[in-house]
């Protein structure tokens, strides 16, 4: 499992990563592409922010119905042309005083976080 801060945070018991939507790559620059002995051609990501390979005849298919092909753990650093999003695997176990790592959930390239004084703790989740 990597341990790239910047595609996964661990410091606090929720576990939160990044997750890249594969049909966004559809376009993309650093998509490489290889036809397989099968004759199926599948694509991947050059810069490595996800380790996948993937049928691109899927692929496409989930773009043209208009359906995400599900989210693929980032390896490293998403960039900003990456349709990602951070997924917490376990959001019930969120500390009283909320995300330690506001930091984590930037958008990649850049963006902004708001910092809100909170003077009673989150209700427990249900
Ligand atoms: S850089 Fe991002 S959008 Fe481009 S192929 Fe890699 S994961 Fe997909
Ligand atoms: S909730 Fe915040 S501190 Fe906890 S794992 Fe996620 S990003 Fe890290």
């Amino acid at each position: 499992m990597s341990t790239d801060r910047a595609a996964s945070c661990r410091r606090c018991r929720v576990y939160c990563d990044w997750l890249v939507e594969p049909t966004g790559c559809l376009g993309c620059p650093r998509l490489y592409a290889y036809d397989a002995a099968s004759g199926r051609r599948y694509v991947g990501c050059v810069a490595r922010v996800h380790a996948a390979e993937i049928d691109l005849e899927a692929l496409e298919r989930c773009q043209q119905e208009g359906r995400r092909f599900g989210g693929i753990r980032c390896a490293s650093r998403p960039l900003p042309i990456c349709s990602v999003v951070v997924e917490a695997a376990y959001p019930q176990r969120l500390p009283e005083i909320g995300c330690v790592n506001p930091e984590f959930h930037e958008p990649p390239g850049g963006g902004t976080f708001v910092i809100t004084r909170r003077d009673h703790p989150l209700p427990p989740a249900v």
